[in-house]
């Protein structure tokens, strides 16, 4: 609060790119190790700017996983492209690597790994693809922000990676996001579709004396009073990433009891993985079983929730996108996930009740 009346009261300035949004690019540069972070107004508005950037035009294919929120998607339909959807790993409910190459047609420009609940996709393998068949990687790190793949930051890996800080994700500002880049040769176009279509970055930097219209651009920008809500996130970045991981630590322990029954399925984390705790799930047997899971949870007084209805599935994947090879996993394993409630002031003893609820479930 403190320091949102300081945007508003001492700097006098809410627009956009104020000192606030300053601060939290160059945290982001410095400790995710980033060459560009550009502060956006959501994650799906970074995702749309990998797009544009990326080159993405009508006809063209971009692969990714059915499994995912409907941005991942919505970015590129924008752009005139196909989604063509790739099934994903049992294990970690990510892309499934080694199905990429088949769905590689002459088409495709893209490929779009989603780091689903922070833990990575296997980077190393779809990196070794792009530069095989001269693809674009645009990492949707949505909710990968402060996790790692090999050491490396999610979002800096592929050409352009992109973070939310929408309220429900590990750092919030409300509603925005970050695009992030390593190469300098995207940071003018960058600059230019993020203002609107204008030079007005350089106009402030003092490179020219006037600014214009030079390109298509959009408003991503956000208002710099929602960056010094995030800023304050970001300071305290390392406490909060703590308590997260101190929740689904607990929840890992406490259920390994049900998962050595065979009654549910906990998450797998990859060893080049470092996960930041952005959810914690179960898999449980079928469709059924979750659905009377949930119910009996909700009577519990515990908000436990499915995850995405996959988008090869819904009306819009019909019109916009194609699955390639076959739905092995990404229907059957979407249906047996459930979360478990995950937010940073969930104290353990409540945590302690949801395990007890789940332990109590006579239906497995
Ligand atoms: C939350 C989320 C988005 C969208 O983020 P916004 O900042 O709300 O636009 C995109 N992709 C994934 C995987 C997400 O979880």
């Amino acid at each position: 609060m403190e320091y949102i009346l300081e945007a508003v009261q001492k700097n006098g300035k809410i627009c956009g790119d104020g000192p606030f949004t300053k601060r939290c690019s160059s945290w982001m540069k410095e400790h995710f190790s980033s060459k560009e972070v550009l502060l956006t107004t959501s994650c799906t508005h970074a995702l749309e700017m990998s797009a544009y950037l990326a080159g993405i035009q009508p006809g063209d294919e971009v692969i990714m996983p059915s499994y995912t929120f409907v941005s991942t998607a919505d970015a590129f339909v924008l752009r005139g492209a196909t989604c063509v959807f790739v099934d994903i790993r049992p294990d970690t409910m990510n892309i499934d690597e080694t199905k990429i190459e088949a769905a590689i047609t002459e088409k495709t420009k893209a490929i779009v790994p989603v780091h689903y609940a922070g833990v990575a996709c296997e980077m190393d393998k779809i990196m070794a693809l792009a530069k095989k068949y001269n693809l674009k990687v645009i990492e949707d790190a949505a909710q990968g922000v402060n996790a790692y793949y090999k050491g490396k930051a999610l979002g800096t890996i592929g050409d352009f990676g992109c973070y939310s800080f929408h309220e429900t994700k590990n750092y919030s500002m409300g509603e925005g996001g970050a695009l992030l880049f390593q190469d300098e040769k995207y940071l003018e176009s960058a600059e230019i579709l993020r203002e609107k279509g204008t030079d007005r970055s350089k106009y402030f930097r003092g490179q020219v004396d006037k600014y214009t219209w030079v390109n298509y651009g959009s408003s991503y920008l956000p208002s710099d009073m929602n960056a010094a809500y995030l800023w304050a996130q970001l300071e305290e970045a390392e406490k909060i990433n703590k308590k997260r991981l101190e929740i689904w630590n607990f929840y890992h322990e406490k259920l390994a009891g049900l998962a050595e029954k065979g009654w549910i399925e906990q998450p797998f984390v990859p060893d080049y993985a470092t996960h930041n705790a952005h959810m914690y799930y179960i898999k449980v047997k079928d469709l059924e079983t979750r659905t009377k899971l949930l119910d009996y949870m909700k009577e519990q007084g515990i908000l436990s929730v499915f995850h995405y209805v996959p988008l090869h599935s819904s009306k819009a994947g019909m019109m916009f996108g194609r699955f390639h090879g076959e739905d092995v996993y990404t229907t059957r394993e979407s249906e047996r996930l459930l979360r478990l409630p995950m937010y940073y002031s969930l104290s353990l003893e409540e945590a302690g009740e949801v395990v007890k609820a789940l332990q109590a479930f006579k239906e497995y």
